[in-house]
């Protein structure tokens, strides 16, 4: 029983002496787990493992669990994606975000007056300017902002949605689920890929409280298509006393290809607009309601606000945002990638290529196309290039998986056997960076 190699494994106080660790909880759980799992192995091939080994395996645990999220360098092209925290924050915003977090503010505080004020002041005249619209009122993400909109708006009675529209975006928000859970009725209107005006007004009955648009953001119906137009839809709305509320998802507050944009939908008689914080705009995440100021003001004093309004650290990113949308689009990361210049875009790739050159590892530029992502601008191809490398002897797979798993992660696409580097989506400043990883991963 005494060579049993599994009773040869050192102690917790022991692997904290050698990792020099002090011996707080955190650590010390990690050094459990490595021990649970040498354990393990143990049973199965009874291969003694060394005190270093055990201590190396430690240290690695310890760089794993650091107090941030892991870093992902992004070279797959997609300048929105949910999966990786869709949009990256300007450098401005992110400082006011950090100001906001770090001291007080006058967050809900009217200097002027020294009373009370509300955390929407911020962003109302921004949004009204940017937009046209009477008012605006700021949550956590669109969908509370569609949620709030359905369940202020309609209180029970029915909504009119084309059956064109009943989306489902990123998984788990679904237009009928949503309008289920905030006690609206749904009502059905026309066929999948056309409904037409009559559609709606035949629909529309005395327990009717609103027309519902929702912009299809993450695919597209070809072919024999028929969609209302925006406008003759809000006069019908406006005829019947019905609201008129229009989630566009991602909603463009300047102009771009294949979106709609925000103004132009309030000026075609929205009385609701929603739209995302983190998609198209840029910013942190958050839900947007533009509209008239009555409609507006009932979403803010309903008693669900409370529990879906922002903390101080998106409104401060959110309102720097939309300053910059005013006064410095270009300065906004998303923007910047989703209008990157093929040109600028070929000068990226060559900086890379000669650093990885320096590094001793072989590539080449090719043409790609770059998405917008994230429930936006589906079908559009954002004109670019890659940069490509043969990664034998090693499996373009191996490669990719072990490029994920460094302190600060790089995501990469195969095809055909190569790794594809896109150099829309990687921070110009640190393409030294992605071609030592890169280096790394390859010649090792
Ligand atoms: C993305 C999207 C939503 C959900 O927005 P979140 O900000 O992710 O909550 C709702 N509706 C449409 C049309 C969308 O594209």
């Amino acid at each position: 029983m005494t060579d049993d190699p599994r009773r040869q494994l050192p102690s917790v106080t022991r692997l904290l002496e050698l990792t020099s660790l002090p011996a707080n909880r955190l650590w010390v759980s990690l050094i459990e787990a490595e021990l649970a799992q040498a354990r393990a192995t143990l049973t199965k091939t009874h291969e003694p493992i060394a005190e270093s080994e055990l201590a190396r395996r430690v240290q690695q645990a310890v760089a794993r669990s650091g107090p941030g999220l892991t870093e992902i360098l992004n070279g797959t092209g997609v300048v929105i994606h949910t999966n990786i925290g869709r949009a990256p924050l300007s450098e401005r915003a992110a400082a006011m975000a950090a100001r906001a977090a770090l001291g007080y503010s006058d967050l809900e505080f009217d200097l002027l007056s020294g009373h009370r004020s509300s955390r929407q002041d911020h962003l109302q005249s921004l949004l009204t300017l940017l937009t046209g619209a009477e008012a605006a009122v700021v949550v956590n993400n669109n969908a509370a902002a569609v949620f709030l909109a359905l369940i202020t708006l309609t209180q029970g009675r029915q909504v009119v949605i084309s059956r064109g529209e009943l989306v489902e975006i990123g998984g788990s928000f679904r237009v009928p689920d949503i309008m289920a859970a905030s006690g609206t009725e749904l009502v059905e209107v026309g066929t999948t890929n056309r409904t037409r005006l009559a559609d709606y007004e035949r629909a529309i009955g005395p327990n009717t409280a609103a027309l519902l648009r929702v912009h299809p953001s993450n695919f597209q119906i070809r072919g024999f298509t028929e969609q209302a137009d925006p406008l003759a839809l809000a006069q019908l709305a406006h005829t019947h006393h019905l609201v008129m509320i229009d989630d566009l998802g991602s909603g463009s507050l300047l102009p771009l290809p294949a979106e709609p944009d925000v103004a132009s939908r309030v000026r075609q008689g929205a009385d609701v607009v929603t739209f995302s914080g983190d998609k198209l705009l840029g910013g942190p995440q958050a839900g947007i309601a533009v509209g008239r100021l009555t409609v507006i003001d009932q979403m803010k004093r309903h008693p669900l606000y409370r529990a879906l309004r922002p903390d101080k650290m998106t409104l401060a990113a959110l309102r720097a945002t939309l300053w910059q949308t005013l006064v410095e689009p270009d300065q906004i990361p998303v923007r910047q990638m989703v209008t990157a210049d093929p040109g600028a875009l070929r000068r990226q790739a060559k900086r890379l290529i000669a650093h990885l050159k320096r590094r001793g590892v072989q590539a080449s530029v090719r043409p790609k196309g770059g998405v917008a992502g994230g429930g936006s601008m589906p079908d559009v191809e954002l004109p670019g290039v890659a940069v490509a490398i043969d990664p034998r002897p090693k499996s373009a797979s191996a490669v990719q998986a072990e490029l994920r798993q460094g302190a600060v992660a790089l995501l990469v696409q195969v095809e055909g056997g190569m790794i594809v580097v896109d150099v829309r989506t990687l921070p110009a400043q640190r393409l030294a960076e992605v071609a030592e990883i890169l280096a790394r991963c390859l010649l090792n």
